[in-house]
């Protein structure tokens, strides 16, 4: 495995994702659109999903005028979908690619920053659904294609927020503290049986909508984009970190007030 320094400023051989399906969670906007279009550069046929129809098509756009492998969309809302949704959705990725070699989980909410003593329960419902819970059901329903692959990465998406607690971030931050637990202990169950690794990575400080919202202040200029934050998300979802299973990694090593 390459040390935290070397991933963050991993560069990749060309088209090293070639002939992987790869589905992005949160595919429309921030540093699921980056993901997605890093990964269509590289080579990866990518499924879009997230919740606004448009968002994705304009990605799907963008990757057709690039001339790279033709994505798929596939219109979701974590918040409302179920478990048959998800499993519809295997049996559709099943019916299409045979297979799938990489799912990361990026889409993500923030809440409202608030003490938890005055944390609205719909709000606290709402957050732990999107953030978490949907990300159990899908991976649960995707792990039978996923270990059709010869070698598949699942990436949840953490934050510094997630590692140690922080006055505030309510619902969100507890959220992302499942998300390292669910990833270590999904990883220990997939250990040695089979072709599925299952990662978590911290995108640390990055010039999001999510960003801005948390932080309304800020000067965004001061921020990496999305893009720039792209080679550590290059080296999880490919073979190169066949070896890496269980790990929290951060996509830059430099972090501000992260979330
Ligand atoms: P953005 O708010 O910019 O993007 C979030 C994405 O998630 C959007 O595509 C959004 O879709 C999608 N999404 C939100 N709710 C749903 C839903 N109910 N169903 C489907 N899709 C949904 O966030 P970022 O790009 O900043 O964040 C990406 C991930 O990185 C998140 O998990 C976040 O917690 C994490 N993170 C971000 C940091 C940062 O500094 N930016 C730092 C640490 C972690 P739509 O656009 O249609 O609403």
């Amino acid at each position: 495995m390459l040390s935290n320094e070397e991933i963050v400023s991993y560069h990749p051989r060309e088209k090293h994702l070639a002939n992987k399906i790869i589905l992005i969670t949160g595919a429309g906007a921030g540093i699921g659109q980056a993901a997605a279009v890093a990964c269509a550069e590289a080579g990866a046929e990518v499924i879009l999903a997230g919740r606004t129809r448009s968002k994705l098509e304009s990605v799907y756009d963008h990757i057709i005028e690039a001339g790279w492998t033709e994505p798929l969309i596939f219109p979701v809302d974590l918040e409302g979908a179920t478990p048959d949704d998800y499993s519809d959705l295997a049996d559709s990725i099943d019916t299409t690619c045979g297979r799938l070699d990489g799912l990361l989980h990026n889409a993500g909410i923030l809440g409202q920053r608030t003490p938890l003593s005055h944390y609205p329960h719909s709000v606290w419902v709402k957050v732990l659904q999107v953030n978490l819970t949907s990300q159990f059901a899908m991976t649960q329903s995707l792990m039978p294609v996923l270990e059709k692959s010869d070698q598949a990465s699942v990436l949840f998406t953490t934050s510094s927020v997630g590692r140690q607690g922080r006055a505030f971030w309510g619902a969100y931050g507890i959220s992302k503290f499942a998300i390292e637990g669910m990833v270590q202990t999904w990883s220990m169950e997939t250990e040695g049986i089979g072709n599925v690794r299952v990662n978590a990575i911290n995108p640390g400080a990055t010039r999001t909508t999510m960003r801005a919202q948390a932080f309304p202040a800020e000067n965004p200029e001061s921020l990496k984009t999305p893009e720039q934050i792209m080679p550590a998300y290059l080296y999880l979802l490919g073979d190169d970190s066949a070896d890496v299973n269980g790990q929290s990694i951060d996509a830059q090593l430099r972090k501000p007030s992260a979330n």
